[in-house]
């Protein structure tokens, strides 16, 4: 055989076949964090590893050398640094599309409002704010921004409660009766929870998930809400927030939800729903990870094994997606609202010792 008849040992004009050429990275949308504490070192910095969508490119803090130090871990440029009289300048700063605020309960509104004013999407923490004129003065500011508003709900974008929530709308449990959901931990001095003026509380800090998954499990709003709570006197802690709050909600459709909170036992966070032809279990239900979820019918019982996600980095993407694609988010301002109703009305049925009815 001569050199010209020989094949040619590549191809030098085309790949072969099983060569995929990659898509072109996606567009991510920019994040500003706002407050640089437990919850935002911790958990929310690090998911950006996992996110597709979403990219840290500012940060915003009361501590200059703290943030210097976050930012150098993050690769965050330091000219990227805000503090909290310079944070309304950040409507200057074109790489910024979305802020998500982690401060104080009381410091939402506030922040929110002025990030909205500076013409940036906001991802706000749970609780949305301290009252419900705040929820609705933030949702109007969203309107007339024209940016969008999402609450941290960070459960509704876990494999766990989404499976739980579709067996309960479906009917796969049959018409649900009764509910019973805890949420508890032992809360250490110093903290923002254990602040009344800084809107701390059991309620709002964690009593807010039960109360959030009865609402997301049935679909429904309340229609009469009854509630306790403890402060203890001998305990420094809790000079100014209770320690404990029991509450019970009754829905339109006649499901009964019982839920509690604390800040004053061990760590347990998890919901049973019992229907008219079975009954779930989700434990760990509130937690970062390990949920754990257990169905029940009149004969066996058995494990649902899903695939675990990361709660912040789902839920970042999420709002990314919906920023980009101009898609309302599935935890808009209107679901913070909700819950800070019910809020009240646990607060006056503790204050009153009776039973509030909601306006639906
Ligand atoms: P931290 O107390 O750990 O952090 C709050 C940060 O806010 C501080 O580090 C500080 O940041 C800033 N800040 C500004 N002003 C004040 C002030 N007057 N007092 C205290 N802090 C101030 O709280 P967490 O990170 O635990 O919680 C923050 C928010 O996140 C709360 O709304 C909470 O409900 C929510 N959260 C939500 C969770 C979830 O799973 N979705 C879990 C935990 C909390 P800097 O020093 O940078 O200025």
């Amino acid at each position: 055989m001569t050199k010209a008849d020989s094949p040619p040992l590549a191809p030098s004009d085309k790949q072969p076949p099983h060569v995929k050429i990659p898509e072109p990275p996606a567009k991510k949308v920019g994040w500003a964090i706002v407050g640089l504490g437990q919850l935002a070192i911790e958990e929310v910095l690090p998911a950006f590893g996992q996110c597709d969508l979403a990219k840290l490119v500012a940060l915003v803090s009361g501590h200059p050398e703290k943030a210097k130090k976050v930012a150098a871990v993050y690769g965050v440029d330091p000219k990227q640094i805000y503090d909290y009289s310079s944070y309304d300048t950040i409507a200057e700063n074109p790489a910024v599309d979305v802020i998500y605020i982690i401060l104080p309960n009381s410091m939402h509104a506030e922040y929110t409002l002025r990030g909205l004013k500076a013409g940036k999407h906001i991802l706000c923490e749970k609780p949305m704010a301290t009252s419900v004129a705040e929820c609705e003065q933030m949702i109007a500011a969203a309107k007339t921004a024209r940016r969008q508003l999402m609450i941290a709900y960070r459960l509704r974008y876990e494999p766990f409660n989404v499976e739980a929530i579709k067996r309960c709308r479906e009917g796969q449990l049959g018409k649900l009766k009764t509910m019973r959901a805890t949420n508890g931990q032992n809360t250490q001095a110093p903290n923002i929870r254990l602040s009344q003026t800084l809107g701390g509380g059991p309620l709002q800090d964690v009593g807010i998930y039960c109360l959030n998954a009865f609402r997301y499990l049935t679909g429904e709003e309340p229609i009469e809400v009854s509630a306790t709570a403890h402060q203890p006197k001998d305990d420094p802690r809790f000079r100014e927030v209770p320690e404990t709050v029991a509450f019970a909600l009754k829905f339109p459709s006649g499901t009964i939800a019982q839920g509690d909170c604390s800040f004053g036992t061990s760590e347990a966070r998890r919901y049973d729903v019992h229907g008219t032809h079975g009954s779930l279990h989700l434990d760990s239900a509130f937690a970062y990870l390990g949920q754990r979820l257990i169905l029940r019918d009149s004969k066996m019982a058995s494990e649902l094994n899903l695939s675990p996600v990361n709660h912040f980095a789902a839920e970042m993407d999420h709002f990314s997606e919906c920023v980009l694609s101009g898609k309302e988010s599935r935890t808009p301002g209107a679901e913070g609202l909700a819950d800070l109703r019910v809020i009240t009305a646990i607060q006056e049925a503790i204050r009153t010792g009776r039973t509030v009815a909601l306006n639906t």
